[in-house]
């Protein structure tokens, strides 16, 4: 059998990004048919689903990479400047 490689999403193993994310993902949810695809590839375990079934982004542990979005198939996440890069005054 060929090796691959393997890891589990785990909620905060690198620590709380909300001080370095650059891109925040911003959810419209009046075209998310709530799928959970964006869910499932989070690498950070930073996407919840809340009690009616939308998915809820943790922005103290969202790195801020986009998969997310680029997984959606309504393309209904954007990922905007977020804060961080606001206060940098380069936004
Ligand atoms: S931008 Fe990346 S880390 Fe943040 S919620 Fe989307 S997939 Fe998860
Ligand atoms: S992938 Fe897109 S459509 Fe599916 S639950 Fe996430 S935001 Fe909603």
């Amino acid at each position: 059998m060929p090796k691959t490689s393997y890891s589990m999403p785990v909620v905060g193993s690198t620590g709380k990004t909300g001080s370095w994310r650059t891109f925040d993902p911003v959810i419209d949810y009046d075209s998310c048919i709530k799928c959970r695809t964006c869910w499932l590839y989070c690498p950070e375990a930073s996407i919840d689903i809340d009690e009616e079934g939308y998915p809820r982004i943790d922005l103290d542990y969202c790195k801020g990479c986009g998969i997310c979005a680029q997984v959606c198939p309504k393309k209904c996440i954007e990922m905007v400047r977020g804060e961080v890069a606001r206060e940098g005054g380069d936004a």
